[in-house]
């Protein structure tokens, strides 16, 4: 089973992960967290790249770098990993670079999951939880943080991000299993509903 995780930064994704990873983990799950961009070593040195060089970037570069690491990703750990009998959750995979390079950068949806067939037609997520806290709840959240390069083009390119996301999952009502979430919650309100709808589908799973 392959669970992903989406949101604009600072939204609780990587709060979420770990919590379901240690509940699935404690009812006796195989379970494997991983995260985009990165997951093997030469993903993570893209990473590096992508979040931590602070010079602009041309839009399509962005987008062929977050798809290198992504294909590392896929290779080595998710395809693998789920082999293996692991349930796999990551923090973001294709859906994010829909949303921000074809929502946040204007390139569009449509060629974004174009440049992404290869990844949709190989492992398209059993399940996706897109987080979707508000942006003055963020704001608040992450004040104190040193911000990556994503995180500082700031509010207007994120309300873009947003409504990436919205347009997506809009866009992927009869195909995909998207569950939005009301990200203001509390940290625990917003695990149980999460951890209720992943059991959910591995009960329907065994059935
Ligand atoms: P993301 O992975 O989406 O960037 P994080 O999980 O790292 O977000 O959360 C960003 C910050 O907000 C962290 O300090 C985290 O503890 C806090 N946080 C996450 N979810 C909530 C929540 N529901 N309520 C309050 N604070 C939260």
């Amino acid at each position: 089973m392959f669970i992903t995780f989406e949101g604009i930064d600072g939204s609780g994704k990587t709060t979420q992960c770990q919590l379901l990873k240690n509940s699935l983990e404690s009812k006796g799950f195989k379970v494997f967290m991983t995260r985009e961009p990165g997951g093997t070593k030469i993903a993570e040195a893209i990473r590096n790249i992508l979040l931590h060089i602070h010079e602009p970037i041309e839009a399509m570069t962005e987008v062929f770098l977050y798809c290198a690491a992504r294909n590392e990703h896929l290779e080595k750990i998710i395809i693998p990993k789920q082999a293996e009998g692991y349930i796999v959750i990551s923090d973001r995979f294709y859906d994010s670079t829909i949303a921000y390079q074809g929502g946040g950068r204007d390139l569009g949806i449509d060629k974004m999951k174009e440049i992404n067939k290869l990844f949709i037609e190989k492992a398209t997520p059993d399940l996706t939880f897109f987080i979707d806290s508000s942006l003055n709840t963020i704001e608040k959240r992450i004040e104190n943080k040193e911000l990556d390069r994503i995180e500082k083009e700031g509010k207007e390119f994120m309300i873009k991000v947003r409504q990436g996301y919205l347009d997506l999952i809009e866009s992927e009502k009869n195909n995909r299993n998207f569950m939005i979430i009301e990200g203001d919650l509390e940290i625990r309100e917003i695990s149980n509903i999460i951890l209720k709808r992943v059991e959910g589908l591995l009960e329907n799973d065994r059935g």
